[in-house]
């Protein structure tokens, strides 16, 4: 993943976030990392096999085919992980992407998950987000992923043909899903690339799982054998 930040650029960031834990908000002694070492011992972690988690497969069943979910971090409302997601996402931190996508990948390799998979293709930004944003957080998070497992990232595959979705609050899930419908599409490379082959698709958080039933559809379309979905982090329903 390519970093657009020149150097002056990253000591203004410097400058504009010092030394702050992005998890806890404490300052930092070891400012290689933008998360404590307290708050790298004490992350909500999915220890357990995800594959099978209920709360996690009830978002998908009967939607999309998939052979495993698996989501790096609990997810709690005003909780670490949320302010770890924020900074991800807003305040201009692919190195961030990359140092989590690591420990996810590490949590998939001690686990035995997914690791037979060919390719890694993260849920896209829109290119107008992109160009605003700077990085797809879900792309730092794959390339960090792709450094342990070795396996490779792929950005060119899927592309976003829309920027925002109008999410209904009213109507529930279908009329959700056809407000998705058409974001996601593959590229014309990717038949070629990723017929018969096992797929990672990597998000940074999963939530109603939509956004991923879309993306995860426009990549069964390519003829794939097999989808794994990974996430940073989860919503736990409940
Ligand atoms: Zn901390």
């Amino acid at each position: 993943m390519k970093n657009f930040l020149t150097s002056f650029g990253r000591h203004l960031l410097d400058f504009a976030y010092p030394d702050i834990c992005v998890a806890c908000e404490n300052r930092i002694t070891d400012t290689r990392s933008a998360i404590c070492f307290e708050c790298q011992w004490d992350l909500p972690r999915n220890t357990n096999l995800l594959i099978h988690n209920e709360s996690q497969e009830n978002k998908f069943w009967g939607k999309v085919k998939t052979s495993g979910i698996y989501s790096f971090l609990r997810f709690t409302k005003g909780g670490k992980v949320q302010n770890i997601l924020h900074a991800l996402k807003y305040q201009n931190r692919p190195e961030l992407g990359i140092f989590l996508g690591k420990l996810c990948g590490k949590a998939l390799k001690d686990q035995h998950l997914f690791l037979h998979a060919d390719y890694l293709v993260p849920v896209p930004l829109h290119r107008a987000r992109l160009r605003e944003r700077g990085y797809n957080q879900a792309g730092c998070l794959a390339t960090g992923i792709s450094e342990i497992l070795e396996i490779p990232v792929r950005h060119d595959l899927l592309a976003r043909n829309k920027s925002t979705l109008t999410q209904t609050r009213s109507g529930g899930r279908l009329s959700r899903y056809r407000n998705l419908e058409g974001v996601f599409e593959a590229t014309e490379t990717a038949p070629e690339v990723l017929r018969d082959k096992a797929v990672i698709l990597v998000d940074d958080v999963l939530t109603t799982g939509a956004t991923l039933e879309v993306a995860a559809t426009a990549l069964w379309k390519t003829g794939i054998r097999e989808l794994f979905i990974v996430t940073l982090a989860a919503v736990n329903r409940s």
